[in-house]
């Protein structure tokens, strides 16, 4: 295995693409925009489903399936949602293909179906129809369920993992019998995902709303997690939204209230995707590769013996035999790299590569004085540390790291917040390390598109804890209530 990947500093772009080749993570495939996603790529979705999941299943949600297909016809029913999508949707036109009699695998003309299929970008229309058929007093209400799938957006500019024209992803879907519910859900949720990016993927976010403009199409109010990388740019890592009455209604779903009045039912939808994995590599790793928080780590700890004798070899086996045992008794994932195929400099460049937390290497020496050596991947800062108490010290360690990466991404965070007053300054920091600028708008839908025109700014989010501030629009001087943050996004 070859290492040296591409410096940030050199090409950002560039080290991102290696870093993802050369970790195993995934890779493109034959279809244009869709990936391949490899086991150890797949193994951080694994991690991070287990949890998400127990979070959606500990705030009252349950699991369940729809059709990949959607109608054509459900699509055109809800206006702002078609319009939204339409230029991303595949559609499915015939269910047959046959032999033309030439040697040719041609479509049947023959099987073309009555209405066309689209394959889902999102499900609202789908599972409205359905829920329709579930609802009919607010004894059935809420509804709270989730659906783990796969997307289709015909994106037009991919990346992997960051955009990609199939994607996996988890989508909420719930009804409720008032606004107020489902507004508190919409925001319950946006917690979750702010919770989970914090405390598992130790990617500090802001939490937001979208301006109109960037809106989800059909929703009256998009809520968002953003986060930085470390290229200056921006994130949207998840998305929460109220969608008010404006599916029930494009698919006639109503419910008899307590007081036995018939009225619309209220919704939210709410998603995150595979993403979020671009979002983890892009936030922690550096020039040696992957780091990834202990807490998603498909392996936590490494071993890696330096032997010379079978003797040698053997007696390591037995220390690392026990401390297997403790570890797995603590929750912690070990593995030991034995192979006598590779010698053990190449084991440490691989497993520094692929992000692995902690490693510890047991040489002979380390034998004879009941010591090991351990190295971090986060400072890789390396120790000599006695063999008694080891378990302990590495979950500490791994406590260790995980807050140590939440703090080093939230110092970066921090640091590239900027906030200024006139278009100068602006322009300045968006040509220099970018990050996020907080900046006074006047609210128009207008001047943000001429902003983005201008500079390829968006506005990521008016974050929800801004405090009011009289200002002047850095665009057009018009007058201000708050700062809302801009960035160039991903
Ligand atoms: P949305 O339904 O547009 O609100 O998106 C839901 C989630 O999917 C958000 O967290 C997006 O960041 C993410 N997402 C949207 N489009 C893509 C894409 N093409 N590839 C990967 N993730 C995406």
């Amino acid at each position: 295995m070859s290492k040296g990947i591409t410096s940030r500093e050199t090409d950002y772009s560039q080290w991102y693409n290696e870093l993802v080749a050369k970790a195993d993570l995934a890779e493109h495939s034959a279809v244009r925009g869709c990936m391949v996603i490899k086991p150890y790529g797949y193994a951080i979705w694994e991690k991070m489903q287990a949890a998400l999941d127990k979070m959606f299943k500990d705030t009252g949600h349950s699991n369940a399936y729809f059709p990949l297909f959607i109608p054509k016809s459900f699509f055109s029913k809800e206006a702002s949602h078609v319009e939204g999508f339409a230029t991303e949707c595949a559609v499915v036109t015939h269910y047959r293909l046959k032999n033309d009699g030439a040697g040719n695998i041609v479509v049947d003309e023959d099987a073309k179906l009555e209405e066309e299929l689209i394959v889902r970008p999102t499900s609202e229309t789908i599972i409205w129809n359905t829920y329709r058929g579930w609802i009919e007093s607010y004894r059935d209400l809420p509804i709270l369920v989730n659906q783990w799938a796969n997307v289709v957006r015909w994106e037009m500019r991919t990346r992997l993992f960051l955009r990609t024209a199939e994607f996996l992803w988890q989508e909420g879907h719930t009804a409720h019998a008032t606004e107020e519910e489902a507004v508190v859900e919409a925001h319950r949720m946006l917690e979750v995902y702010a919770d989970f990016a914090e405390n598992w993927m130790a990617l500090p976010v802001v939490r937001g709303r979208k301006s109109e403009n960037e809106r989800f199409a059909g929703a009256l109010d998009t809520l968002c997690i953003e986060a930085l990388m470390q290229d200056g740019k921006a994130l949207q890592a998840g998305t929460s939204h109220f969608l008010g009455q404006n599916f029930a209604k494009a698919f006639d779903v109503k419910f008899t209230s307590k007081e036995g009045k018939l009225d619309h039912v209220w919704a939210t939808s709410w998603g995150v995707s595979t993403r979020l994995i671009g979002a983890l590599i892009m936030a922690h790793s550096d020039d040696q590769g992957l780091v990834l928080p202990p807490k998603l780590a498909p392996i936590q700890v490494v071993v890696v013996p330096i032997y010379k004798t079978e003797d040698e070899r053997q007696a390591i086996g037995n220390l690392v035999d026990v401390l297997i045992g403790e570890l797995k008794a603590k929750g912690i994932s070990i593995k030991y790299d034995d192979r006598d195929t590779q010698r053990p400099g190449f084991k440490f460049a691989e497993w520094e590569l692929k992000g692995v937390p902690v490693r510890i290497a047991v040489g002979t020496r380390d034998m004879q004085s009941g010591t090991v050596e351990i190295a971090r991947r986060d400072t890789q800062a390396k120790e000599t540390v006695p063999q008694a108490g080891l378990s302990d010290r590495i979950e500490q360690l791994l406590a260790d790291i995980q807050r140590n990466i939440y703090d080093k991404a939230r110092a970066f965070r921090d640091a590239n917040t900027i906030a200024v007053d006139t278009y100068d300054q602006f322009k300045e920091v968006l040509d220099g390390n970018g990050g996020f600028v907080a900046a006074h708008w006047d609210g128009t839908a207008e001047t943000e598109k001429l902003i983005k025109e201008e500079t390829k700014a968006t506005i990521r989010c008016i974050p929800l804890n801004n405090k009011a501030e009289a200002g002047v629009c850095i665009r057009t001087g018009k007058p201000s209530t708050q700062r809302v943050l801009f960035a160039k996004a991903y």
